[in-house]
C-alpha cells in the first residue's frame, strides 16, 4: 500500500495535547522519541508497532490520528513501556488518557461524560437512579415498602414486572448508544488506516467483521495478551475474575428470568441450586477481583490513577459487596435491613446499566471491536 502522504502543514490542537497532559498527569513534551516502549512493548510488532508513534502524533496534537486509531486498544496498560522509559513520559498512561477519550467521543451525548469528570457530581450517579426506581415504583404502584409476611421474598417488595419496566427500556438505550457509537466508531477507523495506507479506503464488511469479532472473542475472554506482560503480569488474574463474575451474573439473571417465566419457578432459591451457587461464587470472586485491582493500582505508584479508574472499581465492589450483605440479612432473617440493601444494590445495578457507555467498562465494547478490526485489515491484506 502507498505510504501515506503528510500535510504540508500541521495545525496542532492545542486543546487535545492540554486534554492528554490533564489527563495522563504529564508532559508530552519529555519523550524524545528513542522508540524504547515500542521495543519493550510485547504486544506491539513490525507491522503494527506502538507508542512511540502515538507519542509524537499526542505532542503534535494530531487528534485525528489518534482518537480513532485501533492501535491505541492493542495496548492493555501493563506498564512495561512506561517503567522502561528513560524519560518518564509514561507513555502507558497516555494511551489509556486517549483510549478515555476515544469513549468520550463516541459515546453520546456528550453531556453524559461532564458525570464522570467532577467528584463533585458523584452524588448524583447514585441520587437520580434512587429517583428513577422510586418515582417508577409509586407511580406504578408496584412497590411495596411494607411487604410483612413469614418470610423475606424480594419479590414482595420490588416485584419482577417492576424490575422489568425499569431495566429492559434502560438496557435497550444503552444498546442504542452503543450500536451508534461504535457504528461511527467503525467508520473513523476504516477512514484512519486509509488515510495511513493500513487499509483499503471503502466501507467495511460487517459480515466479515462479525465473524472476526466472534472467532477473536475466546482469546479476549481468556485475557492471552494479558500473559506477555511482565510489570503487571499478576492483573490477568484479577481483571479475569471481574470480568468472569460479570458475565456469570448476567447469565444468572437471565437464567433466573427464563425459570420465572417458562418453568414458573418463584424465589427465593435453595442455596444448594446450581444457579444460585454460581451466583454466589460470582459475588465472591467480584469482591475479591475489586479488592485485588484496587490494592494493585494503588501499590502501582507509577500509574497514573484517575476519577474514571476508581469509579468503577468503587461501583463493582459495591455491587459485590451489597449483592453478599442482602443474601446474607435475608438469611438472617432481619427484614428491614435485607430490604433497605436490596434497595441499594438496585441503585449500583441501575448505575452499572444506565452508564456502562460513559465508564471504563465501555472499554470492553470498543477494545473487542477495534482489535477484531485490526484482525479484520491484517486478513484483507
Ligand atoms: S515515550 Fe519514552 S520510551 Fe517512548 S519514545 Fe518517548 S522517550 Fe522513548
Ligand atoms: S502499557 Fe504495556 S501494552 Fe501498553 S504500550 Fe506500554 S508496554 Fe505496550
Amino acid at each position: 500500500m502507498a505510504s501515506p502522504a503528510l500535510p504540508e502543514f500541521i495545525e496542532p490542537d492545542l486543546d487535545f495535547i492540554a486534554q492528554i497532559n490533564s489527563g495522563s498527569g504529564l508532559n508530552l513534551k519529555k519523550c524524545y522519541q528513542c522508540a524504547t516502549c515500542s521495543v519493550a512493548c510485547t504486544m506491539s510488532h513490525d507491522d503494527q508497532p506502538f507508542p512511540r508513534k502515538e507519542m509524537i502524533y499526542a505532542s503534535w496534537g494530531l487528534k485525528d490520528r489518534l482518537i480513532a486509531n485501533p492501535d491505541i486498544w492493542l495496548c492493555y496498560n501493563c506498564k512495561d513501556c512506561s517503567t522502561l522509559c528513560p524519560r518518564d513520559a509514561r507513555p502507558g498512561d497516555v494511551l489509556n488518557s486517549l483510549r478515555k477519550m476515544s469513549i468520550k467521543e463516541y459515546s453520546k451525548p456528550a453531556a453524559m461524560h461532564l458525570l464522570f469528570n467532577d467528584t463533585r457530581k458523584l452524588p448524583w450517579l447514585f441520587i437520580l437512579p434512587a429517583l428513577i426506581i422510586i418515582t417508577m415504583g409509586f407511580a406504578t404502584g408496584l412497590m411495596n415498602i411494607s411487604p410483612g409476611g413469614d418470610r423475606i421474598v424480594f419479590a414482595h417488595f420490588f416485584p419482577v414486572p417492576l424490575i422489568e419496566m425499569i431495566f429492559i427500556p434502560l438496557s435497550l438505550g444503552v444498546t442504542l448508544v452503543f450500536f451508534l457509537g461504535i457504528r461511527r466508531f467503525l467508520k473513523d477507523m476504516q477512514a484512519t488506516y486509509a488515510r495511513l495506507g493500513k487499509a483499503t479506503p471503502g466501507s467495511i464488511d460487517f459480515k466479515r467483521l462479525l465473524i472476526t469479532i466472534v472467532t477473536q472473542l475466546p482469546a479476549i475472554i481468556r485475557h492471552e495478551r494479558f500473559s506477555t506482560c511482565s510489570e503487571t503480569k499478576g492483573r490477568k488474574i484479577s481483571h479475569m475474575m471481574v470480568a468472569f463474575s460479570f458475565t456469570s451474573l448476567a447469565f444468572v439473571a437471565g437464567a433466573f428470568v427464563f425459570a420465572l417465566y417458562v418453568l414458573n419457578s418463584h424465589g427465593p432459591y435453595d442455596q444448594i441450586n446450581p444457579v444460585k451457587i454460581l451466583a454466589n461464587v460470582s459475588g465472591i470472586a467480584l469482591i475479591a477481583g475489586s479488592l485485588l485491582l484496587i490494592r494493585e493500582r494503588r501499590a502501582n505508584a507509577r500509574q497514573t490513577n484517575g476519577y474514571f479508574d476508581w469509579y468503577l472499581l468503587g461501583l463493582a465492589l459495591s455491587l459485590g459487596i451489597t449483592g453478599m450483605l442482602t443474601q446474607t440479612l435475608r438469611l438472617a432473617e432481619i427484614p428491614w435491613a435485607a430490604y433497605s440493601m436490596y434497595f441499594i444494590h438496585l441503585i449500583f445495578a441501575f448505575n452499572l446499566v444506565a452508564f456502562l457507555p460513559y465508564t471504563k467498562l465501555a472499554h470492553l465494547v470498543y477494545r473487542t471491536v477495534a482489535i477484531a478490526y485490526c484482525h479484520y485489515v491484517k486478513e484483507e491484506k
